[in-house]
């Protein structure tokens, strides 16, 4: 039985201020951890006052991004041991702005979900697929590709902990949901990718997630399906009262 696995995405927004608030009113709010995982992705400035600021909250605490090698002369970028030393436990990898606005090819996200799991925290890798794409590729064949280049070369024992995000860059932050069939096709795929790479097993038991203008008024029926086992949310993660609602929603 896979656990639902909630995530928020806050991006680049809310100041330091708003993310410590945010986390204070989230207690008490989140539902049971043994039965849904419910985990907030924020900027890196924040983490370490989240972690500090959620007492015995059980709230995931996630980076957006990380480099890919540990330490060394690469100013400006994100360790992922130190993510790792602060106590952040997940990171967004290959989400589609990433992948857009900061040329990530499927070679560099490789190398990321390796640092992120050679510092012994799960990877959430995010599969984008276009608009174009989608009406071009009757099988969503993108997806496939960017799961399979993704992994290359982890193990079976890292793949089984690994989230996948099945996210079309045109539901991201547009208003416009994939409609929960187009949804569960895309979860559905990556399951199956999943399964070719691996084992049925490992494809059982990793959780694949749906992103792309979820709300707390959506999500129901998206949450009802069998391959989506949570949702990734960006716009409705801001408002603290959606998110709980969200949070809430997979254990009704
Ligand atoms: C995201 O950024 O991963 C996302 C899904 O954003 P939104 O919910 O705003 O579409």
């Amino acid at each position: 039985m896979r656990k639902p696995f909630i995530a928020g995405n806050w991006k680049m927004n809310l100041s330091l201020n708003d993310a410590v608030t945010f986390v204070k009113e989230l207690n008490n709010n989140l539902p049971d951890p043994k039965k849904t995982q419910v985990a907030i992705a924020a900027s890196a400035l924040f983490l370490e006052s989240m972690i500090q600021n959620k007492g015995e909250e059980p709230l995931i605490i996630a980076a957006e991004n990380c480099y890919f090698e540990d330490e060394g002369a690469f100013t400006g970028e994100i360790s992922p041991k130190a993510l790792s030393e602060m106590g952040v436990t997940h990171v967004i990898i290959g989400h589609s702005e990433r992948r857009k606005y900061f040329n990530e090819t499927d070679d560099i996200i490789n190398k990321k979900i390796h640092a992120v799991l050679r510092n012994h925290m799960i990877p959430i890798l995010c599969c984008d697929e276009t608009m174009g794409r989608r009406e071009s590729d009757s099988k969503i064949s993108w997806v496939v590709s960017q799961v399979t280049a993704g992994l290359k070369g982890v193990s079976s024992d890292d793949a089984k902990n690994i989230i996948v995000a099945y996210e079309p860059s045109w539901a991201i932050g547009t208003g416009q949901t994939a409609s929960t069939d187009e949804a569960e096709e895309g979860c559905y795929l990556i399951r199956q990718t999943m399964a070719d790479l691996y084992s049925d097993d490992i494809a059982n038991e990793i959780r694949v997630l749906y992103g792309g203008s979820v709300t707390d008024e959506n999500a129901e029926d998206i949450l009802s399906r069998k391959d989506i086992d949570g949702v990734l949310a960006g716009g409705s993660s801001l408002n603290v009262e959606s998110f709980i609602n969200l949070a809430n929603l997979s254990t009704k």
